[in-house]
């Protein structure tokens, strides 16, 4: 049996108009989960930015909100540059009012043995996840702080971020630091009226998954990926679009520095007898380390 089917998209958990008159930026909101939670702020009376690097990905958030008749706008922003995020910003403040709700979901990742993994791919999605996180937190806070108004901050994260990612070490090292940094910014923005949370989703297949992610052993099989949880079934996009709201509404005013994990137990598996060990390399079908590979950066996506 499993665990229960969600109500339908489109139902809401929080009073009408939760977040009316107010603005959220979600980062990577035009694809996938990010599209998914900026959906359920939309529902609840907010406008939404959608930041992040590819006008096709930030239209594709856009047309989806003006949808379901949310006001939205999107703004070209690559969440490593620190000025870009100023930039950004300042046209949504000016176009749809002062953000007080930002969502860190923005992320680039891609399977590689970690001896395969070049520096500039290390790098680039390290800098999209964590320093991308604390950019575009930082820059909320101070905006927040001056105005003296609240906020909430909710980051994405990953569960490998407890248990390691082999074949991610560059995306679970990057979770793991944005987890902490979640710890870190809400007591030290607490008493400045800002929330800051952690979300993270399971296993939540969607159609915008890059080629990358769907070239995982496994991935992309519904079944097969439904059967390996213990729930009998993935993720909803909407039901992390319900926890992000959540988190950023009042009704979750004493709740910070909280990392939720939506993944129907997933992460907790354990099974009697421990399944044969199979190396990375072989589960990537990488054959015998040779030192001339690199795994390089993720190519920049548009569809
Ligand atoms: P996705 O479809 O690949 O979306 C990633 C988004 O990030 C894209 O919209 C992309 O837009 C944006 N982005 C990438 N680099 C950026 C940059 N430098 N600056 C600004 N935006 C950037 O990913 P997803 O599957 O929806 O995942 C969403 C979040 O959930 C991520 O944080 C991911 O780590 C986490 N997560 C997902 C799953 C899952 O099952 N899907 C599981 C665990 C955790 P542009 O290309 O336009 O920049």
């Amino acid at each position: 049996m499993g665990l229960q089917e969600p109500p339908p998209l489109g139902a809401q958990a929080l009073p009408a108009g939760c977040f009316d008159g107010e603005t959220v930026i979600v980062t990577g909101g035009g694809t996938g989960l990010g599209r998914a939670i900026a959906l359920e702020f939309g529902r609840l009376g907010a406008g939404l930015a959608i930041l992040s690097r590819s006008e096709a990905h930030r239209q594709q958030g856009v047309a989806a909100l003006a949808e379901i008749g949310a006001r939205a706008i999107e703004v070209g922003c690559d969440v490593r540059e620190p000025e870009q995020i100023a930039h950004a910003f300042d046209v949504v403040t000016r176009e749809l009012g002062a953000p007080r709700h930002l969502i860190n979901n923005a992320a680039g990742n891609f399977p590689t043995p970690a001896e395969d993994l070049s520096p500039g791919g290390w790098r680039a999605v390290v800098d999209i996840v964590l320093n991308g996180a604390f950019f575009c937190s930082r820059e909320l806070a101070r905006r927040c702080m001056a105005a003296g108004a609240p906020a909430s901050i909710v980051n994405i994260g990953a569960s490998y971020a407890w248990t390691g990612g082999p074949g991610f070490a560059h995306s679970a090292a990057a979770k793991a630091g944005v987890k902490n940094l979640t710890e870190t910014l809400a007591v030290e923005w607490a008493p400045s009226g800002i929330r800051v949370n952690g979300l993270v989703p399971g296993l939540f297949p969607h159609e915008d998954e890059s080629a990358d992610i769907r070239a995982v052993p496994g991935r992309g099989d519904r079944r097969a990926e439904e059967a390996s949880c213990p729930a009998g079934r993935s993720g909803r996009p909407r039901e992390l679009g319900w926890a992000a709201t959540f988190l950023c509404s009042p009704y979750a005013a004493y709740i910070s520095g909280h990392t939720l994990v939506v993944d129907g137990v997933n992460w907790q598996r354990r099974t009697l007898r421990q399944p044969e060990f199979v190396p990375i390399r072989e589960q990537l079908g990488r054959g015998a380390f040779d030192p001339s590979t690199e795994h390089a950066p993720p190519k920049r996506r548009s569809r």
